[in-house]
């Protein structure tokens, strides 16, 4: 299952067409297999070195959301794309305060939220921007320290700590599983994920939009509903391995 997660190179629509029903019918299978409705989880395209002419063609064929890890990357592209208001932008990646401005401007989600300090500078800017965020609390369930986020004890801590800053909407909990084969491996990071949120409802009144889990990737999405995922975040499953620079390989 991990073995083949992209999907052929899509160059034109009806690639994208072929490839975006592909992924549906793996989600609804994988979602049905785990007795749940395939509805209940949403694909959130992630877009990131996609440049923004292809991903005309992507959101011809219903991308309507577009997944970033990096915030220049993703300014660029809204700019590039404003002609088409109805796109949504979700910021997946790390953050850094001093670009949170940025966020504020234009961004709709951010999966990566990891402390007070990050919170309470976007809570300013938006307040700026007279917008909100819908915001997801990164949890490292991995314990790699190349991955960002909390630890899953301090999750509740930051969620109480959000209640005050009201143009933040705190939708639920994201996670990267450990990148490995091993799918119990795999499926034990998406598992502590649901554990955490479920602790997070134990100790703290989250606001009743807090239903989300942020899991699973184009290797291991199935994986991720099996284990309870709502949001997947799916980017060479779409649009095929991806593509970096020659610098930045790998
Ligand atoms: C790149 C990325 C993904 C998607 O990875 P694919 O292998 O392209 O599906 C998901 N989540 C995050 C945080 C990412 O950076």
């Amino acid at each position: 299952m991990t073995s083949q997660p992209a999907a052929q190179f899509a160059a034109t629509t009806e690639d994208f067409i072929h490839n975006l029903s592909a992924v549906h019918s793996r989600i609804s299978a994988a979602a049905s297999a785990a007795g749940r409705q395939g509805d209940g989880v949403r694909l959130l395209p992630v877009t990131k070195t996609v440049p923004a002419e292809r991903l005309r063609l992507a959101i011809a064929a219903g991308v309507d959301t577009l997944g970033e890890n990096k915030v220049q990357e993703a300014l660029a592209k809204s700019e590039e794309l404003a002609d088409l208001p109805h796109l949504r932008y979700a910021i997946i990646g790390p953050l850094q305060r001093n670009k949170a401005k940025f966020v504020a401007r234009f961004a709709h989600e951010f999966h990566a939220l990891d402390s007070l300090r990050l919170a309470e500078t976007l809570q300013r800017q938006l307040d700026e921007q007279d917008r909100s965020l819908e915001v997801y609390i990164q949890v490292n369930t991995s314990g790699e320290e190349t991955k960002s986020g909390l630890a899953a004890a301090d999750a509740a801590e930051l969620a109480r700590d959000l209640a005050p800053l009201d143009r933040l909407v705190l939708r639920g909990l994201m996670t990267m599983a450990t990148n490995t084969t091993e799918e119990q491996v795999i499926r034990s990071c998406f598992r502590d994920l649901r554990d955490c949120a479920s602790q997070v409802r134990q100790h703290v009144a989250v606001p009743e939009q807090f239903t989300e889990l942020s899991m699973g990737m184009s290797g291991d999405f199935e994986l991720a509903i099996a284990e309870g995922a709502t949001v997947v975040r799916v980017g060479q499953g779409i649009f095929g391995a991806r593509q970096y620079p020659q610098r930045a390989v790998g």
